[in-house]
């Protein structure tokens, strides 16, 4: 287990407490206070936007690479080629959004709502593609 090193703020004795602890009494003054590791959550948050980020970013170049392909090759079908980078994209996407859910959530925050809202339109999407796949697929 990780450990937090701080400060007394009564006192100003140098303390250490386990990461996870939210409430300390003071080994010299007794005075209790109350703790959080904003920075550690800072971190974890960060960590799922950026994984959020990198997934919009690969969904963003597959309107470029597609609109690229169709205007070299003249092939309306290179969408569908190109299909699979919207799957990746979508998924780590996902991914940092439920990680930062994740997150919220379990430092007690509720206020989840957007981050749910992201996770329930790539979850249509996923549906809406896979149905788009299967419907060109039989045609072809
Ligand atoms: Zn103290």
């Amino acid at each position: 287990m990780d450990v937090v090193f701080g400060t007394c703020p009564d006192c100003e004795t140098n303390l250490k407490w386990p990461q996870d602890a939210t409430f300390i009494r003071c080994p010299n003054c007794k005075h209790e206070f109350q703790v959080s590791n904003p920075i550690q959550r800072t971190q974890l948050y960060q960590k799922g936007k950026r994984i959020f980020v990198i997934g919009l970013l690969i969904l963003i170049s597959y309107f470029g690479l597609s609109a690229i392909a169709i205007f070299g090759s003249g092939d309306g079908l290179a969408i569908l080629y190109l299909m699979p980078i919207v799957l990746v994209g979508s998924t780590v996407s996902l991914f940092g959004l439920i990680y930062m859910a994740y997150d919220k959530f379990s430092n007690g925050d509720r206020m989840v709502v957007g981050e749910l809202a992201g996770i329930v339109f790539f979850v249509v999407s996923f549906v809406s593609v896979y149905q788009m796949l299967t419907g060109f697929n039989g045609i072809v």
